[in-house]
C-alpha cells in the first residue's frame, strides 16, 4: 500500500528491511488515503467469550483482572432480565456473590460503562504477539482500555 501510494507512513519504530535497489522504513502506523466504507455490518455474535473481550476481561463493578471472571446479569433473570448485550458484563465472582439476585440500586453498585452491543471487537492477542515499540506506537490510537501496557 504504501508502495503503491495507497497509504502513507506515519510511525515507524526504526526497522528497516532491504533488496538491492529499495531500502524501506517499517511502519509500525500508516494511514489510508482513501477511507474504505464497509458495506456490510459485522455482526459480533453474543457469547461470553466476546462479553469477555468487550468488557476486556475487566469486571464491570469492581475493576479487577484477577480471580475467576464470570458473566452476569445486570438486571437478574429471575428478574426478567434478558441474556444480551445490553444486559451482560463481565464481573469477578466477588461481586456477581456481592450482586447475587438484585438490582444495582439494591446492591448499591455501579457499572463503570453500561453495556452496549459492539460494533468492533480488538483482539487482546494481538498486543501480546506484537514487538513492545509497535504496541508503544499504537496506544496513543485507542482508548485507554482497550490497550494495557
Ligand atoms: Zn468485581
Amino acid at each position: 500500500m504504501l508502495l503503491k501510494g495507497r497509504a502513507e507512513k506515519i510511525e515507524s519504530d526504526g526497522m528497516v528491511v532491504r533488496s538491492p535497489t529499495v531500502t524501506i522504513r517499517l511502519p509500525t502506523v500508516i494511514r489510508l488515503m482513501k477511507y474504505i466504507k464497509r458495506s456490510y455490518q459485522v455482526r459480533i455474535s453474543f457469547s461470553k467469550k466476546n462479553v469477555l473481550k468487550r468488557d476486556n476481561f475487566t469486571c464491570q463493578y469492581c475493576g479487577t483482572m484477577d480471580g475467576n471472571l464470570t458473566i452476569d446479569h445486570v438486571i437478574p433473570k429471575s428478574r426478567g432480565g434478558e441474556s444480551c448485550w445490553e444486559n451482560v458484563v463481565v464481573a469477578c465472582q466477588k461481586c456477581n456473590i456481592k450482586k447475587g439476585d438484585q438490582t444495582l440500586k439494591e446492591a448499591g453498585i455501579r457499572l463503570l460503562r453500561r453495556p452496549a452491543r459492539p460494533s468492533f471487537l480488538f483482539h487482546k492477542n494481538i498486543y501480546h504477539s506484537a514487538p513492545k515499540s509497535f504496541v508503544k506506537n499504537w496506544s496513543k490510537y485507542f482508548p485507554n482500555d482497550v490497550i494495557r501496557a
